[in-house]
């Protein structure tokens, strides 16, 4: 059971899981360990909060549905790791960043506005996408890992995005 606030054990418990997740998936936390540390501790605030791991940098509507794509790592960690070498918190940095090559500056709020948000959520999928395929195609909304299957993996096996940050693609 989680203690509130989280204790500095919680904290480095929960830190070596995401580093080491991190890395075997290919990403790697800010190198900077207090900073990052802090940021662990603002996801585990969130989670007994919340319960999910809502984005420690932004405001969260306290509803699943609505900060899905918020969910750490959300859905912007890759392209903003691809364009600015961060995500939008630094809790991710690139390997230019890591090799002390770059900086991190900051980074612009890549997330859609609310009305923009559910409009897209409120989209049909395509007709007849998927009808010629034996089974269904997923994209995991994080990292871009696709399966095809029935339905989606519980964890995705690249970045450990859950089930529920899959959409269908095809
Ligand atoms: S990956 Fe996204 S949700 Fe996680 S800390 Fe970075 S900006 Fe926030």
């Amino acid at each position: 059971m989680n203690s509130f606030p989280p204790s500095e054990n919680e904290v480095e418990i929960r830190y070596k899981k995401l580093d080491r997740e991190a890395e075997e998936g290919g990403y790697h936390l800010n190198p900077d360990r207090e900073f990052t540390k802090n940021l662990v501790k603002g996801l585990l605030v969130n989670e007994k909060r919340f319960g999910y791991l809502s984005c420690p940098c932004r405001m969260s509507w306290g509803n699943r549905e609505e900060d899905r794509d918020i969910i750490c790592p959300c859905d912007y960690r890759d392209p903003d790791l691809d364009q600015y070498n961060a995500c939008y918190c630094a809790l991710y940095v690139s390997d230019a960043v890591l090799q002390k090559k770059v900086l991190v500056s900051s980074i612009p709020e890549r997330r859609p506005p609310r009305s923009e948000r559910k409009a897209v959520a409120q989209q049909e999928p395509v007709p007849g996408t998927g009808k010629q395929l034996p089974f269904p195609v997923w994209r995991c909304r994080v990292c871009g890992y696709l399966c095809a299957r029935e339905t989606p993996p519980l964890v995705c096996p690249v970045c450990k995005a859950t089930k529920d940050r899959f959409e269908r693609f095809m």
